[in-house]
């Protein structure tokens, strides 16, 4: 796959709206989506590469920039008195952030949150995934494309499968809620569809599948790679029989549509379809960057920094100002265009999914 040479961009903060003190309520956007879910990335460093997120040249943003565990913990408690209900961390990869079991503990802890969820790739969860339960951490999604070894390592760039078999296993050991997810790319891990779901299956997890998204101005994505939600869906039928909607007629579980086997409802498959099956009218998350930018989009670069008005010596009241101008400017949609444009400059590594 080819690589390209970009540098993480200064977050396009144009123009922000004013930010101006507001006092608690529900965090509700424009178009009456209600936000109760908020991704938190706790770095923009990673200890793989893989070529569908992370350009060949980065520059990692300097530590005295990343907000403090006790600036995560303040932003958090506001989301929360404002009805956002789950956290999920994210990086980069999370898992190399020092002392995260120390704020995963701090998060726990934050009134109104009722899942603290976790999205990492594995390579260190066989050590963590005990001392992160007891501190707190409910849910873990983790990030396999592929149960070829060679194949992985070809992928990730410096991964190494049985690690993350291995996270994977003490993640369901610790008694943590696990998923896996894996990048459907055609040419790359297409003919793996069915393998991937037998392994998840096989130890009582929920496969989920996310289509590639142009991020990074699309210079990562090619569009014949593209593999869409309908073909995912086909190659799990065609070998293990038809697929039933989980989710009819229940709420939906985030952006993930959900089907299981109709000979088996307890191997389910998801699919997270932001290429050619939307899902932008039920949004209910905004993201907050490494350095405190609050993207109440994935796919637009617009941000407001909570870090400013917070290194600023703003009030908890500013703070909700500040996010309720972020979810006043939240947009309709993305533009992802399957040819890869429409995308954001931004890079899926910086924001973290
Ligand atoms: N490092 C962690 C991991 O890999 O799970 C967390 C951050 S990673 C950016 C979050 C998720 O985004 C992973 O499941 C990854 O496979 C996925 N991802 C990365 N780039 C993507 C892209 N361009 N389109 C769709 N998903 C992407
Ligand atoms: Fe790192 Fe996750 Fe991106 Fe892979 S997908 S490079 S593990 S952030």
């Amino acid at each position: 796959m080819p690589v390209q040479r970009i540098h993480l961009p200064v977050v396009d903060r144009a123009p922000p709206p004013p930010v101006t003190a507001v006092g608690a309520g529900p965090l509700i956007d424009r178009f009456l989506r209600t936000v109760r879910y908020l991704r938190i990335s706790v770095t923009d460093r990673c200890n793989y590469r893989c070529t569908y997120c992370m350009p060949d040249e980065i520059e990692f943003r300097p530590r005295a920039e990343l907000l403090t565990f006790e600036e995560l913990a303040r932003i958090a408690a506001v989301f929360a008195q404002g009805g956002v209900e789950r956290i999920r961390l994210t990086g980069g990869e999370p898992t190399v952030r020092a002392d995260l079991v120390d704020l995963v503990a701090m998060l726990a802890r934050t009134p109104g949150i009722r899942e603290l969820a976790m999205t990492t790739n594995g390579h260190i969860l066989a050590d963590l995934a005990a001392p992160l339960r007891a501190a707190g951490l409910t849910e873990l999604n983790v990030s396999i494309d592929t149960v070829d070894a060679d194949r992985f390592r070809e992928v990730t760039r410096r991964g190494d499968l049985a690690r993350v078999i291995a996270g994977i296993d003490a993640a369901r050991a610790a008694g943590l809620g696990v998923k896996l997810n894996a990048v459907a790319l055609r040419g790359v891990n297409d003919d793996e569809i069915a393998a991937l779901c037998a392994f998840a299956w096989d130890r009582g997890l929920v496969m989920r599948f996310i289509e590639h998204m142009p991020m990074s101005s699309g210079a990562l994505y090619a569009p014949e790679r593209e593999l869409g939600a309908a073909a995912i869906r086909e190659a799990v039928t065609a070998r293990f029989g038809a697929l039933v909607p989980s989710t009819a007629g229940a709420a939906p579980r985030g952006p993930a549509r959900y089907w299981h086997l109709a000979a088996d409802p307890r191997r389910e498959v998801g699919i997270i379809s932001a290429m050619t099956e939307h899902f932008c009218d039920a949004c209910n998350r905004v993201r907050l960057s490494a350095t405190g930018d609050l993207h109440a989009c994935l796919g637009h670069d617009d941000a407001i920094s909570l870090r400013d008005v917070l290194r600023a010596g703003g009030s908890d009241d500013h703070i909700r100002g500040a996010i309720a101008a972020s979810l006043g400017a939240k947009r309709a949609g993305h533009e992802f265009l399957s040819s890869g444009a429409g995308g954001p400059t931004k890079h899926m590594v910086a924001i973290g999914g």
